[in-house]
């Protein structure tokens, strides 16, 4: 399977003695990308204001179906601004037939679908609604658990035959039970036990808009509210809601829009 590289070399965006703006990360489709300018430096990505820390850190998306471009409008302390067309590389998504689920899973009753819509709003509303100044992303993202990667991001699903969104996560296999820990420290935003298709379901807040997700979980070690460090146990792999075995289905997103997770995470370990 193809290795992927944690991250491109910092790419000098803008240079200047001072207001330098600095990427890490891949320009593709997907992509996590992380930096660091001057404090007080604002910017906006397509419009959508990327929050600075005190500290001139901040992080961007790029959605599974970005455009070739984006861009990037800098403001910086002084007043000056500037604006840069960033190119975004495309990527070929792979296809992905999982057959034999139950039917109400695929194309639900509709008596559930009121719940599954609120379900859905519970977790946009988690996953999109918090802006937290706390750059807890600065310290990098690790892998939630260690399994076979059974589905990666950017799929396109087909159920029982039948096309379906796309998946927008990681899928790691492993026996019910495994400890599964957070991948980055942040404040739990999100922890049901019982949702329709993510089962049992924890959302973390990672500062600036960034948030990482844990679902099909068989127990919950968090409450909403708390905080949680690096690698701290939040709950345990189950086979809860839509799925055909026990595994984690992990998401890392920013301001709501799914990033690959495998651009956020150090290379795959070996299993
Ligand atoms: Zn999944």
């Amino acid at each position: 399977m193809r290795r992927r590289a944690l991250l491109a070399a910092p790419a000098v965006l803008i240079a200047r003695a001072a207001g330098a703006v600095v990427l890490e990360g891949r320009l593709e489709q997907g992509a996590f990308v992380r930096g660091r300018t001057e404090p007080g430096t604002r910017l906006a990505l397509d419009g959508t204001p990327v929050r600075v820390s005190r500290d001139g850190l901040f992080a961007f998306g790029f959605g599974r179906d970005a455009k070739e471009t984006a861009r990037l409008v800098v403001t910086h302390p002084s007043g000056a601004r500037e604006s840069r067309l960033l190119a975004v590389a495309r990527r070929a998504w792979l296809e992905q037939r999982i057959d034999g689920l139950p039917p109400a899973q695929v194309t639900p009753p509709p008596e559930l679908l009121e719940r599954i819509a609120r379900e859905r709003e519970m977790l946009r509303a988690a996953r999109a609604g918090y802006d937290t100044p706390e750059a807890f992303f600065a310290e990098g993202f690790l892998w939630p658990l260690t399994g076979r990667i059974t589905g990666v991001f950017g799929s396109r699903r087909i159920l029982n035959g039948e096309p379906r969104q796309p998946h927008f996560g990681l899928d790691i296999a492993a026996a019910a039970g495994t400890a599964v820990a957070a991948a980055c420290a942040g404040i739990v935003r999100l922890a049901e036990a019982d949702l329709f298709f993510p089962g049992g379901t924890i959302v973390l807040d990672h500062g600036h808009g960034l948030s990482s997700t844990y679902m099909h979980l068989s127990r919950l070690d968090v409450r909403v509210g708390g905080r949680v460090a690096q690698g701290e146990v939040i709950g345990a792999v189950g086979a809860t809601g839509r799925v055909t075995g026990p595994h984690l289905h992990f998401e890392i997103g920013w301001r709501g829009t799914p990033l690959d997770p495998e651009t956020a995470l150090p290379p795959r370990p070996e299993t």
